[in-house]
């Protein structure tokens, strides 16, 4: 029994490949997980994560260009045409004592004891497009899928229990699929809150990203903040800010930003949620120069203003505002226009550097050379023009600075 989604999908050469090498081996070889829920859907696939029988080392054997992405997980990456196909032994996880990671896997022969360990029933179909192929669908994922409904495989509370994750990852996939989640499933998430507390940051971090970035996202945090989810991992940004979240751009640091507006120090916040530092410097930068130029600021206001905050970061600021609820009147295309006519804004964007300006008044090194720099800079951010090194050397000699 196929469904007719699954008959029509186009599945790349090398995926082909890959299965029908493992099969000609004598192997049980399937697509598992997102790429069956997306064909299923009628979306293409990020990628093609295959399950098979294959111990590692046969897999490896099977193929000439093996990366060992996770041997003692049963992962390995067959690359074909510049394709890589995740490959994983059929296992079942054991021993999840800290709720983290399993801590011991084992693998097995068949396909359903793989799909069993899997976290919801949209994710837990297998599918094997090779002529005579068959498609396994043990709990019902086709019709939870049609159904929109994220539900978990067997018992939530078991399944939250032994992995926190999922709860999070049941959110997530209803902020990215638009989907809603069954009415267990999404009672087990509270209860289960002591668990997910446990669950390594990256982690989290690697599904709240997804989610937050996600066109739904309002639903996303909002079920998070529902469901005490929010308070475990980010009480900094509670109460949601969900009508802002729905006049923003779907771009990570924006969100972020507007998820932690309203705190001291989202620097640390973004740094616990292991972050790249890049990420926490940005978006703590952002939140921390909120401050807009006036309604009826001139050109020099709106270069003074861009010159404190950097040029790069001031359309940004400017969409974090507007997102709030920040009446912006006609700043945005202000600060367009004056950005377009690229004004010096920064001493290094100055004619004259500090030898120069040495030169000029034989002077020394010292702090006078400072001060004259930025006298120089707050000179033309009022007059850009002034920008040359033959005007900046008059008003330096004439000007009793
Ligand atoms: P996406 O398209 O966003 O990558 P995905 O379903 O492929 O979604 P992955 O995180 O890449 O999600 O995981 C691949 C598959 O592995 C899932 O479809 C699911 O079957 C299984 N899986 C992933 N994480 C867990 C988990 N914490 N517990 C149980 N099964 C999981
Ligand atoms: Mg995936």
């Amino acid at each position: 029994m196929f469904p007719e989604q699954l008959t029509q999908a186009r599945i790349p050469h090398a995926v082909m490949t890959v299965l029908g090498r493992l099969q000609e081996r004598k192997y049980a070889a399937f697509l598992v997980g997102g790429c069956v829920r997306d064909l299923a859907r009628g979306v293409e696939p990020k990628d093609f994560d295959v399950a098979t029988s294959a111990k590692p080392e046969e897999v490896q054997r099977s193929f000439s260009k093996v990366i060992p992405t996770g041997v003692e997980h049963g992962t390995v990456t067959v690359v074909i045409d510049g394709m890589h196909v995740e490959v994983t032994t059929f296992r079942a996880e054991a021993g999840y004592e800290d709720g983290r990671r399993p801590t011991q896997v084992e693998f097995h022969s068949d396909i359903e004891a793989d799909l069993s360990r899997r976290d919801f029933t949209m994710n837990a179909m297998a599918f094997d497009p090779t002529p005579g192929g068959r498609f396994v669908d043990p709990f019902n994922g086709m019709a939870d899928l049609h159904a929109r409904l994220i539900r978990c495989v067997r018992e939530p509370l078991e399944r939250f229990g032994e992995d926190g994750l999922r709860a999070l990852r049941a959110v997530r996939f209803a902020a990215v699929l638009d989907f809603n989640i069954e009415p267990d499933t999404e009672a087990a998430i509270a209860p289960t809150l002591p668990i997910f507390k446990r669950v390594a940051m990256e982690r989290v971090r690697e599904e709240f990203t997804k989610l937050l970035t996600a066109k739904e996202a309002v639903k996303g945090v909002s079920l998070l903040e529902k469901n005490g989810l929010l308070q475990a991992f980010m009480p900094e940004a509670v109460p949601a800010p969900l009508d802002a979240l729905k006049r923003s751009a779907a771009q990570l640091e924006l969100r972020l930003g507007l998820m932690l507006a309203k705190c001291a120090n989202p620097y640390d916040v973004l740094m616990r949620l292991r972050y790249p530092i890049a990420v926490a410097k940005t978006v703590a930068h952002w939140v921390q120069h909120q401050r807009l130029p006036g309604l009826h600021s001139t050109d020099t206001d709106v270069r003074r203003w861009l010159s404190k905050v950097g040029a790069e970061h001031g359309p940004a600021i400017l969409s974090l505002a507007a997102a709030l609820g920040v009446d912006t009147g006609a700043l945005v295309p202000q600060v367009e226009a004056v950005l377009a006519s690229r004004p010096p804004l920064k001493t290094a964007d100055l004619a004259l550097d500090g030898k120069a300006i040495m030169q000029i008044l034989s002077i020394p090194p010292g702090r006078r050379v400072g001060e004259l720099t930025r006298a120089l800079l707050e000179h033309v951010l009022e007059l850009p023009l002034e920008n040359t090194p033959e005007k900046l050397t008059q008003w330096l000699t004439r000007a009793k600075v």
